[in-house]
């Protein structure tokens, strides 16, 4: 709630009345607007006194139909209590709570320019609520995704893989990790530039979220290094979807300006078993696997028991 100013979430539009003017007119006005309120002001935009509907009924017990040939200076409630619009809306809160009102005229240099009620208050609260929880979102984004692709960051796949590998100790339920590199990335960027290259890394990075399923996690690694992890649990299965993967990349044609031309990958991949030690057996091996398939001659996808044996 801090730090919103009244100036910001006040009502503008405020029924005005002159001390002269009659209860009956005021009445109708009231009732015109469905306004609950009426400030009195003098002929210099001065707010001398408030008139709430309130008002009015107590007026009606004492005055009974007298009330309505009363004028505004009769039954108003002055001297009035109003606050800047510089100010805090919680000290609108703790005036109105203090004094049990519901509106608070707003004066600046103490001419009328606004009048705040429950209802601006609780509005701005609901405001201030969704800023605050696109904050933490945009924040969280921002501490686990890589800005180029807007996949996983190193870190939050680093947990993530700690998370999952604790979680198949526990519950013997398998996953895996695919590791997965371009191929003679340094030569699209030589040939296209590094811009195409970025544009490559994300275009890429999109082709491996269409190709994974929502239950998998899909990071960015390194440079032109990412990594899915996903709940497999055989190297058949897992050496398929690689496969799948590195196949479509094969044939999607990619674009850089009116330059077409292709890109493969390579990828390691490494499933989970009882004997492994930690998350970080995980990524070695999947590395290793990645490494034999880099020496097998590229676009082609190793598991790690490939490379132990
Ligand atoms: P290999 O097949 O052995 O993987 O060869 P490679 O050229 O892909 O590998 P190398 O490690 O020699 O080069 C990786 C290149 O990736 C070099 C680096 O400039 C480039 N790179 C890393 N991060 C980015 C990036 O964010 N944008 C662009 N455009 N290029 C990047
Ligand atoms: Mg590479
Ligand atoms: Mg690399």
């Amino acid at each position: 709630m801090a730090m919103v100013k009244i100036g910001a979430v006040m009502s503008k539009d405020v029924l005005t009345a002159h001390k002269e003017d009659t209860v009956m007119s005021m009445l109708e006005r009231l009732q015109k607007h469905r306004i609950g309120a009426i400030v009195v002001i003098n002929k210099d935009n001065v707010a001398i006194g408030i008139i709430t509907e309130r008002d009015i009924i107590q007026a009606l017990v004492i005055y009974k139909e007298e009330t309505f040939k009363k004028q505004a200076q009769d039954i108003m409630s002055a001297p009035v209590l109003t606050l800047d619009p510089e100010q805090d809306i919680d000290s609108a809160a703790i005036l109105m709570t203090l004094n049990g009102i519901r509106r608070i005229p707003i004066t600046r240099e103490n001419k009328l320019v606004g009048l705040i009620t429950y209802r601006d208050l609780t509005n701005a609260l609901r405001k201030s609520y969704y800023v605050l929880e696109e904050k933490a979102e945009l924040l969280q984004d921002m501490a686990n995704k890589d800005p180029l692709t807007g996949l996983f960051n190193k870190r939050f796949i680093n947990d993530e893989l700690k998370r999952q590998f604790d979680a198949a100790k526990e519950t013997g339920a398998s996953m895996a990790v695919i590791m997965i590199d371009i191929d003679h990335f340094k030569k699209v960027n030589d040939t296209y530039g590094h811009p195409c290259g970025d544009h490559v890394l994300k275009t890429l990075s999109q082709i491996l979220l269409a190709k994974s399923r929502d239950i998998n996690v899909v990071g960015r690694y390194g440079g032109e290094e990412f990594i899915i992890i996903g709940p497999i649990s055989d190297h058949k299965s897992s050496l398929y979807f690689a496969e799948r993967i590195r196949m479509v990349v094969e044939s999607t044609p990619f674009f850089c300006e009116t330059k077409e031309f292709k890109i493969t990958i390579s990828a390691g991949v490494c499933v989970w078993n009882s004997k492994m030690k930690d998350a970080k057996t995980m990524i070695k091996l999947a590395d290793d696997a990645l490494y034999a398939a880099k020496k097998a001659g590229r676009n082609c996808v190793k598991t790690a028991d490939m490379v132990e044996v």
